[in-house]
Order: C-alpha cells, then structure tokens, then sequence
C-alpha cells in the first residue's frame, strides 16, 4: 500500500514537471574576488540581468559586472538575486568565512583626553563632509574592471581592522593599510577612474586625493607630500597622483591607502592582491 502511494506521489509529480511552463535560461552568476571580511567580490552575470545584494539592489555594467563589498564585521551569508530579463530568478548565497583582527589593549592611561576646539572641530567636520560626498559617486563606468596595483611599495606599517582599545574604549579600527615607504615616493593610482577629491590640507589627512573607480568604489590617498593631479582628472592605474609626505595628524612619513564601496571600508590589500616584490 505504501509503495503505491509512493508511486501515485512520484507520478503526480512528474506530471507537474511535464506540465510546468518550459524552462527558461537561468541568470548566470560567477564570482573573482576575495571573499572575506574586507574583501571585494565582482560578479559577473548577463548584460541586462539585474542583482540585488542582501536586498539592496546594485549597479550592473553594460557588461554584466557588478560589486559586493565586505566590511571588516561581515558575518553570515550574502545573499544575491538576478532577475533576468524575462524574470527568471537565480539566487545565491556565499558564505563568508570568519576573519580575526589584531587588537590591542592600553589601560592606565591618563583620563585628560585631546578634544578639538570648536573651530577645529568645523574644520573637521566640513573635511569629513567632502570626503563622505567623495564616497557617495555611484559612476555607471566599470572603470574597476581593469584591475588594480599597488599605489606604492615598502614596509607595511599599519594593516586593516586593528584597533586599539584605550581605558577599555574601543577606538575606531584602521580601515586602511599604512605603507612606510620614503618621503618624496611617488604614489601612483591603484586602477583607471577619475579625481574625485583634492585637497591640500585636511586636518587629519593633510594633502588628500580620492578617485572613483565607478559603481562606488572609491580609493583615497592621504598624507602625501605632493600632488601630481588635478580635481576631475581621467587617471589609468598606474598614473602618478602625488608623492608621500607627512601632512595631517601623523608622526612620520607614509602612505595610508584606503578603499572604499560607497561607506564600508575594505581592505586595500584584499582588493589589490600581495604586495610585489
Ligand atoms: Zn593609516
């Protein structure tokens, strides 16, 4: 009796299979990338697919590439959707694999703490206004598509996600990767885009340039020296954009190289790979 009803369910079901509408081209998804807390993913589907990142719909290129970011506390699954144009549907989930940080704890330190004074704070705040806007470009050219370099070589002496903890108060963890390479190095860009940014003296960053390497992803370049572009500037990856220096809020010369996709840090050292020799 039951071997019947089973045979009766595995019947019933293949007529509905036989019965369902022709089954159409699924969206195809493929991924380059790093997929880890800091990370960049590009993904590649069909020109004229749309995709949505955890909910959140995202630009796709003539081409079919788009982007996902991971910052420095994602956890869990990402979940992608494309919509094909005739409405199929593909989903897919990437599980992101857990990442550990350095972190380090400074206790005892005297209460008296550095706030800036009011017309300091402006500044800061006027500064910090700019380069959120710089970050805010959602440019509809894949210029990222050419890949990326390096900005410059030499000792790494800060990397992604560290933070400090001070009298038990967490600090804001480094979203950057700090290169101590010598004063007067020449800084090149990371990949093709245009200058979003100029600035020859911020606060905390000093001589500061950001460029837009479209669909959001933004890379800035700060304590530098020299600046060797101008606001608007077309640049190709390897383009020379400034030289290291030590202006801003800094104790010697390097390079803090920082990568963006719209407000969530990446790390520069996922995005663009190891270090060459
Ligand atoms: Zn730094």
């Amino acid at each position: 009796m039951m071997v019947w009803r089973c045979l009766m369910a595995l019947g019933l079901l293949a007529v509905t299979l036989l019965s369902a509408p022709l089954v159409r081209a699924e969206p195809i998804i493929q991924f380059g990338g790093t997929v880890s807390p800091g990370g960049l993913i590009i993904g590649t589907t069909g020109p004229g697919n749309s995709v949505s990142v955890d909910g959140q719909s995202v630009r796709v290129s003539s081409t079919g590439l788009f982007l996902m970011g991971l910052g420095r506390d994602a956890a869990g699954d990402l979940r992608i959707e494309v919509t094909a144009p005739d409405g199929a549907v593909a989903r897919q989930a990437v599980n992101i694999p857990q990442r550990d940080y350095d972190i380090q704890r400074i206790d005892g330190l005297p209460k008296k703490q550095v706030t800036p004074d009011p017309d300091t704070q402006q500044r800061i705040n006027r500064e910090n206004g700019l380069i959120k806007a710089a970050r805010r470009n959602d440019g509809d050219i894949a210029y990222f598509a050419n890949g990326f370099q390096w900005p410059v070589t030499g000792p790494i002496s800060g990397i992604f996600g560290s933070q400090r903890i001070l009298n038990g108060e967490p600090r804001s963890p480094h979203n950057g990767v700090d290169i101590a390479a010598p004063e007067g190095a020449t800084i090149v860009a990371m990949g093709d885009g245009v200058v979003t940014l100029v600035h020859d003296d911020m606060f905390y960053t000093g001589m500061t340039v950001m460029l837009d390497h479209g669909h959001g992803l933004t890379s800035v370049y700060v304590h530098m020296n020299d600046i060797l572009v101008t606001d608007g500037q077309r640049v190709t990856k390897g383009t020379p954009i400034g030289k290291v220096g030590h202006t801003g809020r800094v104790t010697g010369p390097h390079l803090h190289w920082g990568v963006t996709l719209f407000a969530t840090h990446l790390d520069p050292m996922l995005v663009a790979g190891p270090m060459p020799e």
